[in-house]
């Protein structure tokens, strides 16, 4: 076997395990962001609510101060009335009357909406406050427990970053630009040949090359694939790590 084949097998390998690196790495950051984001959101929320609620309360204070007023020129009516001398006189206090009465109950009845609504307004607070405590010790929870395996996940990709390094420094230039550029369309950009057959597409090559290959121990590319193709005795075969399984990604 030919010392590129093993050197581009040990690079495969490799960023096999880089990927599986960034991909844990990946769900760790997004299930943070989506836990900070639904944070944000319901901070959003507080802050709507608490102005609301604010605006409500205000509003009441000033309708109630605004039916203590009508108590009292009520009350004032009411001596106008038992003062009148006349009737004109005591019809007009008694229609007075009868108006700051009715202005009286439309504000005592929107004293009472508001009052309902200033309620669920607190409910909806608290609804908030209690959510954004579960989800500010949930992320606590999640950094406490996750930083030790995100350390040792960070230091593999490290090792591995600059194994590769030195692995790629190996393997001759265009050959490496070559697994590159198929990379970039396929995670794995070898494959084995086994019985005439490329592992990676799992289509048979034409007959000639795969006896040239086999003869030779030549590197070459998948008529189907694209990917870099040489032939493996059976024997490596069974005592090598099976290759990622394809997914034609
Ligand atoms: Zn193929």
């Amino acid at each position: 076997m030919r010392p590129e084949i093993a050197f581009l097998e040990e690079l495969s390998s490799l960023d096999t395990d880089l990927r599986q690196i960034e991909e844990k790495l990946g769900k760790y950051r997004g299930e943070m962001e989506t836990l900070v984001a639904e944070v944000k959101a319901i901070d959003a929320r507080l802050k709507a609510d608490r102005e609301s609620l604010a605006t409500i309360d205000r509003t009441r204070a000033e309708l109630a101060a605004e039916v203590r007023q009508m108590t009292q020129q009520i009350e004032k009516s009411r001596d106008k009335l038992n003062r009148s001398r006349n009737e004109r006189e005591s019809n007009a206090a008694q229609r007075e009357m009868e108006e700051l009465r009715k202005l009286h109950r439309d504000r005592e009845d929107e004293i009472e909406k508001l009052t309902a609504a200033a309620d669920g307004a607190r409910t909806a607070i608290a609804d908030s406050e209690t959510k954004q405590k579960q989800l500010t010790d949930t992320i606590a929870g999640a950094e406490a427990g996750s930083s030790g395996e995100l350390v040792a996940l960070e230091a593999e990709k490290g090792t591995k970053l600059s194994l590769r390094e030195s692995v790629a420094k190996k393997i001759p230039v265009v050959l490496y630009r070559r697994y590159e550029s198929i990379r970039t369309k396929r995670p794995v950009a070898i494959a084995r040949l086994v019985e005439g057959t490329c592992r990676g597409c799992h289509l048979a090559i034409p007959p000639m090359m795969f006896q040239r290959l086999r003869q030779t121990g030549e590197i070459d590319q998948c008529p189907s694939c694209r990917r870099i193709i040489y032939y493996m005795p059976a024997a490596d075969n069974a005592a090598a790590p099976t290759s990622s399984p394809d997914t034609g990604a």
